[in-house]
């Protein structure tokens, strides 16, 4: 989560999941330190520090997709089976 200060009218809003996606998409190749957004209350140009908004977008990232490698559901197959299943040593007829 991201929560900027407008430096206008000195109230705070947070930007969504959507904005940071987009903002991170879009600043991709800038080398600018900030990244401006406009304040939703009065529409004055307000500006979002971009590490902080890349960070927010890395742990958002991590929540939805865990990093691919680091999959621990490993689980020997041979030893979850149910014992109560009976020897089939003598097949029974079908019929
Ligand atoms: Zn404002």
């Amino acid at each position: 989560m991201v929560r900027i200060t407008c430096m206008r009218c000195s109230r705070s809003f947070t930007l969504t999941n959507e904005q940071i996606a987009r903002i991170v998409e879009e600043s991709r190749d800038t080398k600018h330190k900030h990244y401006v957004v406009n304040c939703p209350y009065c529409r004055q140009p307000s500006k979002a520090p971009l590490a902080q908004v890349r960070q927010a977008h890395a742990r958002l990232q991590a929540l939805i997709a865990p990093a691919a490698g680091e999959t621990p559901a490993e689980e020997p197959a041979a030893e979850t089976t149910p014992p109560s299943e009976a020897p089939a040593a003598d097949a029974p007829s079908a019929e």
